[in-house]
């Protein structure tokens, strides 16, 4: 499979490269150069398969050329043994319609698990065939840093840096980071916001000198395969709700449109969706792009889902990309603009291309809260905040009734207890998986969100390119 950027110049790489590479030297987003197509027949033909046996299937297509099926599955056995669910992604019913596919089930209680507990293999695969190293730096609000962590914990070619700010995160997921104490893993309090480490981070990025001599890597949602592994989710829910003979809708809780894009993509597979709805919070981006054109930035207001506290949503541009005629030099040209001046409209094409199968809501705090005391209500669930809003959106749109909807639990009620408890008034204890968190010892460096002492603090505990 041949993968070309959002941006129509960079040149087109196999999945080992983008793998590797995350963003394109164009500044554009890695797609697959055609979408693999599914028949009817092969979506039958997953009835009754094993998580990881669904995943070999889905993602064979993608990795051709780069990895055998064998070695796919060795890799998604590794990855996915260790979700605490043997049905990895399981569903769960909350009334006639509604359902919940539990994404939270592997080591840091979110979905990012899910592609993350992958690329760390992916990552380790492809440097020892290149006897390579890589420094993956990141700034975390909190998800991404602890799934990252954990899925490279140990591994000999991968050092982390992950920058979190200081006293801004939950005590747990701060906890899920710090009690990591492998060798490779460092983790940053940053004196400053999330914004403050964010800016860092980017600016060691940008100096080609520092970048190069560390082999610096990214392992946001930018990372094609990341979008790749959340596609296969998408097919095991709808499979057992019926598909291909059964349309199914989903609600994606969704902030930088990564998790929602992964849909689109099964649908382009010939998954049969019947809608996939953007659920946001009041940090409403998406919601105004999607329902009417405007795509433009605004101030982050911090809720109870931080991790959909966001007002620039960079998988976006694959959806602009691949709905609006996938004309690369014309998108570069519209992002520069978007760059430039923070604000932009969908063309009609990429309107028309969007709304075929995609709707959207922004969700207040109260219809949020109404959500989880219903879930709870319904059928005795004790759902997250980030949950929460997919689910509110899927009950307050006018979908086709005949029609199962799935909401994506994107975290564990337990990583988020407070604010469950604020709403429910329940507070949702800590899985066995995680229980002795708060006996463990932590460890982390204090610094000053300034470029000298961070890039100082990493150059001294990187393992420099030979
Ligand atoms: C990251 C995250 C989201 C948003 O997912 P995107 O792929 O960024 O749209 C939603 N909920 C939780 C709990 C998350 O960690």
């Amino acid at each position: 499979m041949d993968y070309i950027s959002t941006r129509g110049s960079a040149p087109a790489l196999g999945f080992e490269d983008v793998t590797l590479a995350g963003l394109a030297s164009d500044g554009g987003l890695y797609l697959p150069s055609q979408w693999p197509q599914f028949s009817p027949d092969m979506i039958r033909a997953l009835a009754g398969l094993s998580y990881v046996e669904t995943a070999v299937r889905v993602m064979a297509p993608f990795v051709a050329g780069s990895l055998s099926e064998d070695e796919l599955r060795d890799l998604c056995a590794a990855a996915y043994g260790r979700f605490s669910h043997d049905a990895v992604t399981p569903l769960v019913q909350l009334d006639h319609r509604h359902w919940l596919l539990e994404l939270f089930h592997g080591p840091t209680l979110a979905f990012k698990d899910v592609a993350l507990q992958l690329l760390g293999q992916l990552f380790e695969r492809f440097l020892s065939r290149r006897d390579d190293h890589l420094t993956i730096v990141g700034a975390t609000s909190g998800d991404t840093g602890s799934a990252a962590i954990d899925a490279v914990a140990g591994r000999e070619k991968i050092d982390i840096f992950m920058l979190h700010p200081d006293g801004r995160v939950s005590d747990v997921q701060r906890r899920q980071m710090t009690t990591v104490l492998a060798p490779n893993v460092y983790n940053i309090a940053i004196d400053g916001s999330f914004d403050d480490a964010q800016a860092l981070v980017k600016r060691m990025f940008n100096d080609p000198d520092f970048s190069a001599r560390f082999n610096l890597s990214a392992v946001n949602s930018i990372n094609w395969a990341r979008l790749m592994a959340q596609v296969v989710y998408y097919f095991y829910a709808a499979v057992r709700l019926g598909a291909p003979e059964r349309p199914v809708a989903f609600s994606v809780p969704t902030g930088n449109f990564g998790d929602v894009f992964a849909g689109y993509v099964a649908a382009q597979m010939g998954l049969p969706v019947a809608k996939l709805v953007v659920a946001t919070n009041v940090n409403d981006i998406l919601h105004r792009a999607l329902s009417q054109g405007d795509y433009s930035q605004g101030q982050v207001v911090p809720t109870a889902t931080p991790s959909m506290d966001i007002q620039v949503s960079s998988n976006f541009e694959r959806l602009l990309f691949d709905a609006g005629g996938r004309d690369g030099l014309a998108l570069a040209e519209q992002m520069r603009g978007f760059e430039a001046s923070k604000a932009m409209r969908l063309t009609n094409a990429q309107r028309e291309g969007a709304a075929h199968i995609f709707t959207s809501a922004r969700i207040d705090p109260d219809s949020m809260t109404m959500a989880m005391r219903w879930a709870y209500d319904a059928a005795g669930q004790v759902i997250d905040p980030h949950s929460a809003i997919g689910l509110a959106a899927a009950r307050d749109l006018a979908l086709d009734p005949a029609i199962p909807v799935v909401t994506l639990a994107t975290a564990h009620a337990a990583k988020f207890r407070d604010a469950v408890e604020r709403a429910t008034g329940t507070r949702p204890p800590l899985p066995a998986r995680v229980g002795d968190l708060f006996a463990r010892e932590e460890s982390f460096a204090k610094l000053p969100a300034t470029f000298e002492a961070v890039t100082a603090y990493v150059a001294e505990r990187a393992t420099p390119r030979s």
